[in-house]
């Protein structure tokens, strides 16, 4: 076909030196995430705006976007003077700090659910800081998650991110899987899981009283990209509400990329605690929690409840939170982000439909999601289990070999720096990917 007549690149730089890699690192990768990629783990030498530069010298359309936090394209101008001018003054002060105070206040003012916040490095620390807050405050142990959300990496809180379906149970009674070898059985006894966007069964497991937080992502973006279902978000709500269970949004992915008030505030349901990270701070380990002052000052009154960590707050990476927050707040990013968003995802809608393929295209304009080989758009993790992973795979690495990085897994992160060319030039490389499979 015509749209399928270019060289496509090469990655043997990239897999020889994982090769050579694997020698100091296992895998040749610092993440399990970063393993088993097709055609092989890339290797990158720079990144700019919408571009990523790999070892073989090919120029990569990026919509991995570093897993999200690349809002502002890579290497954003103002980030990057921000930290420069901050480097000048130091790194780590094992104190506050002026600018630290600054990413605080900037923050409060942007996520509907805060009024204090605690900041981490990594997301998965900020999860465990919420459900101690939240043990803490409620005297209960029991903590509900839902299957197929992701609230890191730590053994508490890995079940069912991505259970096998052949011992899933049902729906109504999901059966907790455990996701990795070497994970602690006893830190998932207070853990339960639920169906996720099933208001009855909320309701009815919330009625006991004894469950210490419930936990989710308020729109399910690491599993599919999926809204909960009209009145969900409310109903848990008042559910938590009514029984004095701690509701906690996480937000690492949304927060800050799909409104300046992540999810919460585009839906208009406010919970008590909410995680960020991710493109809070253009790719430095910027990561907290927010919430009510009567919630979060127990940190440092009343109950002193226990949170550290070293590098909290780092001067620099605060720095890149402040201007990060402050690119985003200024008139008009997020109607660039939506805009252009719209335009990528009517664009891989359109060359899906063209190309006769079978896929849900769902999502929000800033962070979407191909379920390729769904017939309707899913409604919670068991609606995922149909899609045709190995063929999205083919796809994702025809699209890699004509320049245009996605993840396998189904999502596109976009950036303000996408413009208009860069999305049709996407655009035309997708039709050519879908051409020859
Ligand atoms: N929560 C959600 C919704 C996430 O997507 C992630 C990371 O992908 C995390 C928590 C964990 O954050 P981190 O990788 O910074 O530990």
């Amino acid at each position: 076909s015509c749209g399928d007549s270019i060289v496509t690149l090469s990655f043997q730089h990239s897999r020889d030196r994982i090769q050579l890699a694997s020698r100091y690192l296992p895998g040749g990768v610092s993440s399990n995430f970063r393993l088993g990629i097709s055609p092989t783990p890339l290797v990158f030498d720079h990144a700019e705006g919408p571009y990523l530069h790999d070892a073989d010298g090919n120029r990569l359309i990026d919509y991995y976007l570093g897993m999200g936090p690349m809002i502002l394209g890579h290497k954003p101008q103002a980030v990057v003077e921000a930290v420069q001018a901050q480097l000048g003054k130091g790194i780590l002060f094992g104190g506050q700090s002026e600018v630290e105070f600054e990413a605080a206040e900037l923050l409060c003012g942007m996520l509907p659910s805060a009024e204090r916040v605690r900041f981490s490095s990594s997301g998965s620390e900020a999860v465990q800081a919420a459900l101690r807050l939240a043990r803490a405050i409620t005297g209960r142990g029991t903590i509900v998650k839902f299957e197929g959300h992701y609230h890191g990496w730590l053994d508490n809180v890995l079940w069912s991110v991505a259970p096998a379906p052949d011992r899933m149970g049902g729906e109504a009674a999901p059966v907790p899987q455990s996701g990795t070898a070497g994970q602690d059985d006893l830190a998932g006894q207070r853990v339960e899981v639920l169906s996720w966007n099933r208001l009855d069964l909320v309701e009815e497991r919330l009625a006991r009283g004894d469950v210490a937080a419930l936990i989710m992502e308020p729109a399910m973006c690491n599993t599919g990209a999926i809204f909960p279902a009209a009145g969900y978000l409310e109903g848990v709500r008042q559910a938590c509400s009514k029984v004095g269970t701690v509701l906690i949004f996480d937000e690492v992915i949304t927060g800050f990329r799909v409104s300046a008030g992540g999810v919460q505030q585009r839906l208009g349901v406010t919970p008590d605690l909410t995680i960020f990270g991710k493109a809070v701070a253009s790719g430095f380990p910027v990561a907290g929690l927010v919430g009510k002052a009567a919630l979060m000052d127990e940190f440092a009154a009343g109950r002193k409840v226990m949170h550290g960590g070293t590098y909290n707050s780092q001067s620099i990476a605060m720095a890149a939170t402040v201007a990060t927050l402050k690119a985003l707040k200024a008139p008009g990013s997020y109607e660039k982000l939506e805009q252009r968003g719209a335009r990528l995802m009517e664009g891989v809608r359109s060359a899906l439909a063209a190309a006769g393929a079978t896929a849900t295209v769902t999502g929000f304009p800033q962070i979407f999601h191909v379920g390729f080989g769904l017939k309707a758009a899913p409604r919670n993790y068991r609606d995922i289990i149909a899609t045709d992973r190995a063929g999205y795979v083919r796809l994702t690495t025809a699209l890699l070999e004509r320049g245009v990085r996605v993840l396998e897994r189904g999502a596109w992160f976009i950036s303000t720096e996408h413009d208009d060319a860069v999305i049709d030039e996407t655009i035309a490389s997708l039709k050519g990917a879908l051409a020859s499979l």
